[in-house]
């Protein structure tokens, strides 16, 4: 989660995406590898406010990235896009967020098994192509 990336291996996965490596796209995918939580675009674009790149280029930077999967786009249910780093093997698979109903602060929750296989279950949900969402208090607010 939190552990440190070298620019070399980011800059190597944005390449192979057919992406060209530009300074605020590596900016944008070291910061989210090494988040434990979704970031929304505010979120990224405060990170990096101290270099020179505006809004839309880290919005767009966003974009791209999830478009060729090198993160994912969750919405726990505020109407907010938040963007968080796949690693390679867990591409498809959907963890459940944790959202706090008092601050709305966010967390990454380990993976669980959806137990779906026999069940009767739409295509998407078997696929893992959802959202799971735990509402809760988070620590600092219960
Ligand atoms: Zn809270
Ligand atoms: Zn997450």
């Amino acid at each position: 989660m939190a552990a440190r990336h070298n620019l070399d291996e980011i800059r190597a996965a944005v390449r192979a995406k057919g992406l060209r490596a530009t300074p605020s796209r590596l900016a944008v995918l070291e910061l989210l590898r090494a988040s434990d939580a979704p970031m929304s675009h505010g979120d990224v674009a405060d990170r990096l406010a101290n270099q020179a790149w505006d809004r839309a280029t880290i919005y767009r930077n966003l974009t791209d990235l999830a478009e060729v999967g090198l993160a994912r786009r969750t919405d726990v249910g505020d109407h907010v896009w938040r963007f968080e780093a796949t690693s390679g093997e867990h591409e498809a698979t959907a963890h459940p967020h944790f959202v706090c109903t008092e601050c709305g602060s966010v967390e990454c929750l380990p993976e669980i098994e959806l137990a779906v296989r026999r069940a009767k279950a739409p295509r998407s949900v078997k696929q893992r192509q959802v959202e799971v969402q735990v509402r809760g208090l988070c620590d600092a607010c219960n």
